[in-house]
């Protein structure tokens, strides 16, 4: 096969700025935004420096309220207030549990309606009101432009969920880099991907949902090996214990739905105080319901929620068996969501797994700081950072010349892998050359995605198409592609590493792969078109050439005809038409039989008279 050609440099790359991303935990009870400034990833506080953001979105007939004031709201007016939408997303009616919502849930089919004041709302465009919030946030703190978010999700979401998700994201005008797993964004805040290899669990009790995952990691690659939880076991549950205990101590019945939440609230506020106090004295006036007296120390409480803590110990056993591993052979174990504040939760674990836990970052902003890590590197920030990557999800080439990609990794290829293919130069004495690295499953370097430049320098002066330019592709078990170019004969190499997946959500990659579906036979001829451009460049270069060293062998006529079918392959292609381009290159090789045959004459005469035939052409 004849080796495709590669042009020379142009100017060097643009030199290194920061980019902008951020991370978002989209959580069933509070929500979080957090960016990498200066390398160090920090959770962005809202204008009354509160860091949690509670999921709770709040509809009046002209106002939408999110978070905070959402939640003073909520007590009025449960029916017009949403929490927990996070239950909702890529869910249908019958999937539902509707009688666990204060709301009024209706079957729109596809989707749970909630009847709002502003009429039917879905869980999509709820959240979407969460993450323009969050987005706001950000944008306060970050005056230039924002790239785009990871956003995490729980890692039993299925395509549904996640779908929801991203079209959340979408309509809040949120550019989605990628979502993942918040227990492997949890691993990350901890740095656990810089590890070589190891098993670890991460423990996630929130507001209303606990999860167990475990991952495993080797070579810098997270798997998530076994999940199992309750989507129906979080903080919530033990605040109803102490709501129950607490509805002991008053004689009026609590049937009002506001007294009920006003009653939820200092439920709530009981157990965080215990978290940090051995006993909570409770002297409240509750308005209808009376004056409450009473006292709960740790025990009492451990007492009253020991059911609830018995149900995480037996799902991580279960966990800890579908992963078939035993407690000790665990090599971290990380605490994650609010709801592992509680002592008792801490203690359990710790004499559970028998170590000591990975604690030490609060448990309520990991996630979202781990995000926010994975958006910096995917911006192409860190560049000492692992992608989370298996498989390449688009292939990796290198432009040749006429603008042409040409593959040399396909797509899906599981990692690690190494491919190589030789080229060779598009003009004599040419002594560098310029490996454009692209992305993409089109034909032309135009559609394709530009990752990187480079340039190979040094090559021997040499006759067009006669130097041997071997360029490797490399990528690694952490999604690293690294790109050499060696010219074979002296050695002489080069060589870039790149991030392979930057910035590409699965949507654009989604996007990227139907329209080379679509477009492939449109791309058949852009290729042809190019390709046969290339030959009549090359071609006219090398008549030109000729003519200006050996006209002396024609006569003027001659020169004149050469001339004109030089001038009309000129033409052709600024017309850009394939087969008139074709045509043009047809007539010039006509034109140029008779000098051809000449010049040949010539060469063999000097050779045969001892003179240089270094530079001959035939
Ligand atoms: P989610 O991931 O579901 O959005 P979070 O991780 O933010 O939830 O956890 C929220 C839960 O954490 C709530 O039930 C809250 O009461 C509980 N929580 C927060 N701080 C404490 C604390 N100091 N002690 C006990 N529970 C706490
Ligand atoms: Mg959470």
């Amino acid at each position: 096969m004849a080796l495709l050609q590669i042009s020379e440099p142009g100017k060097g790359t643009l030199p290194h700025q920061h980019r902008n991303a951020i991370g978002i935990d989209l959580g069933t009870t509070n929500s979080l935004v957090a960016t990498v400034q200066s390398g160090v990833a920090r959770i962005l506080p809202d204008e009354n420096h509160k860091q949690l953001i509670p999921s709770v979105v709040h509809y009046d007939a002209n106002a939408i309220r999110v978070g905070e004031e959402a939640v003073t709201i909520q007590e009025q007016d449960p029916i017009n207030t949403i929490a927990s939408v996070k239950r909702l997303m890529g869910k249908k009616f019958t999937d539902v549990d509707a009688t666990s919502y204060p709301n009024l849930l209706k079957d729109e089919g596809n989707f749970v309606g909630i009847h709002t004041k502003q009429g039917i709302k879905s869980a999509v465009e709820v959240s979407a009101e969460i993450l323009k919030k969050l987005k706001d946030i950000a944008a306060q703190h970050i005056k230039d432009d924002i790239l785009g978010a990871v956003i995490t999700v729980p890692a039993y979401f299925d395509d549904a969920q996640r779908q929801a998700t991203k079209d959340a994201a979408k309509l809040a005008g949120i550019n989605v880099l990628r979502l993942i797993n918040e227990p492997t964004a949890a691993a990350v805040a901890y740095g656990l991907d810089k590890e070589v290899e190891g098993h670890y669990v991460i423990f996630d009790l929130g507001g209303g949902t606990f999860d167990i995952s475990i991952l495993r990691l080797s070579k810098g690659l997270f798997e998530v090996i076994a999940t199992h939880g309750d989507t129906r076991l979080g903080g919530d549950d033990f605040d109803a214990v102490i709501l129950d205990w607490l509805t002991g101590h008053i004689d009026t019945k609590v049937d009002d739905v506001n007294a009920r939440q006003a009653l939820k609230s200092l439920a709530k506020r009981i157990k965080e105080q215990l978290t940090e106090t051995e006993t909570v004295v409770i002297d409240h006036s509750l308005n209808k319901l009376g004056h409450i007296k009473a006292e709960l120390s740790r025990d009492a409480f451990a007492h009253l929620s020991a059911h609830l803590v018995k149900k995480t110990v037996d799902a991580t056993r279960l966990a800890l068996k579908d992963a078939n591993l035993l407690a000790s052979e665990i090599d971290g174990v990380v605490m994650v969501g609010g709801s592992t504040r509680m002592p008792l939760i801490q203690t359990t674990m710790q004499a559970f797994f028998n170590q000591d836990l990975l604690n030490d970052i609060n448990p309520d902003e990991v996630v979202a700081l781990g995000a926010a890590q994975q958006a910096n590197m995917l911006v192409g920030n860190a560049s000492d950072q692992h992608l989370l990557l298996d498989v390449i999800p688009l292939s990796l080439g290198i432009e040749t010349m006429g603008e042409i990609v040409e593959r040399i990794i396909p797509r899906n290829s599981t990692l690690p892998i190494a491919m190589g293919q030789e080229f060779t130069t598009y003009k004599d004495g040419q002594t560098a050359m310029m490996i454009h690295v692209v992305q993409g499953e089109r034909d032309l370097v135009g559609d394709c995605r530009s990752l990187a430049k480079f340039s190979l320098k040094g090559i021997p002066p040499m006759v067009a198409g006669a130097a041997k330019i071997r360029v490797t592709f490399q990528v690694d078990t952490d999604g690293l592609l690294s790109v050499s170019a060696q010219e074979l004969s002296t050695g002489v190499q080069a060589s870039i590493e790149v991030k392979p997946s930057y910035g590409l959500d699965s949507e654009q990659i989604k996007t990227m792969l139907e329209s080379s579906y679509q477009l492939a036979d449109q791309d058949k001829e852009s290729r042809a078109l190019a390709e046969v451009r290339v030959e009549a460049l090359q071609m006219h270069d090398m008549v030109e050439k000729a003519l200006a060293q050996d006209k002396d062998l024609l006569a003027a006529q001659e020169i004149e005809k050469i001339s004109v079918a030089l001038e009309r392959l000129k033409q052709s292609l600024d017309h850009n038409r394939r087969d008139e381009i074709q045509a043009h290159m047809d007539q010039l090789n006509d034109a140029t039989q008779f000098f051809a045959q000449l010049r040949m004459d010539r060469s063999i005469q000097k050779a045969l008279t001892g003179q240089e035939i270094k530079n001959m052409e035939l």
